[in-house]
């Protein structure tokens, strides 16, 4: 079997940056199936498909052709030829994702795409049901949380570092909101795999993350 990392947990919880970096690390592929899910809502919105048309985002999903090429040491997001790194990352685009990450129709439709991602020498796989429904079998698994205020201040200072200037409230509204979500939703819930080793990041910088991940991985 091709080893899989899987590092799930909430928004903000660091889960993107490490998982690059531990990939980076490996020398692995990486997955970000939040992204996908930010695609889907991205082109549902192009495409102007309502949010609870399940049966239409489901077909949208399947006809995505979407590449993660690295431009000049940057990584970029391509969905049907278009660059859409930054507009995937817009909070708007994140809280949609979050909506049509609800309908078990879409998170089918994205199920196989995912596990195309599993190719030698291994995958590192950030999302909240990588551990639980796309790979469980994966050989290291782990839950990242965090504070929901670490979380909410760590996401104000990314965005400031690109140039966005966020309110440090409503983003915490927001983070409490989509973590709801996730958690409660029925299909795919955002839950720590009984078999998970859970890290709370909220006093830990990224390298003390890493660290612990390292030591798992070599164990
Ligand atoms: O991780 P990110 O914030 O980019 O994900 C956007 C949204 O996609 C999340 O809020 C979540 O609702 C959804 N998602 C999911 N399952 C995944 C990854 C993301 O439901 N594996």
């Amino acid at each position: 079997q091709i080893p899989v990392i899987a590092i799930d947990g909430p928004s903000g919880s660091g889960k993107g940056t490490i998982s690059r970096l531990l990939a980076q690390r490996l020398g692995w592929h990486w997955l970000d199936s939040g992204a996908l899910y930010r695609l889907v809502a991205l082109t549902a919105q192009h495409a102007a498909v309502s949010p609870d048309d399940a049966a239409a985002l489901a077909v949208l999903a399947r006809q995505m052709r979407i590449a993660f090429p690295v431009v000049e040491g940057q990584g970029k997001v391509v969905l049907n030829g278009e660059d859409v790194t930054s507009a995937i990352r817009d909070e708007a685009c994140g809280a949609l994702a979050s909506r049509v990450a609800v309908l078990p129709e879409v998170r089918d439709a994205l199920l196989d795409l995912q596990r195309r991602f599993r190719v030698l020498p291994g995958l590192v796989a950030d999302g909240r049901d990588m551990g639980t429904v796309v790979f469980p079998d994966a050989a290291l698994k782990v839950f990242l949380t965090a504070s929901v205020s670490a979380r909410a201040d760590r996401r104000w200072k990314q965005l400031r570092e690109q140039g966005v200037d966020a309110n440090l409230n409503s983003l915490y509204r927001d983070l409490e909101q989509r973590d709801a979500r996730d958690r409660q939703r029925t299909v795919s819930p955002l839950v720590c795999a009984a078999d998970a080793v859970k890290i709370d990041s909220t006093d830990l910088d990224i390298d003390g993350v890493l660290g612990r991940i390292m030591t798992l991985v070599l164990d």
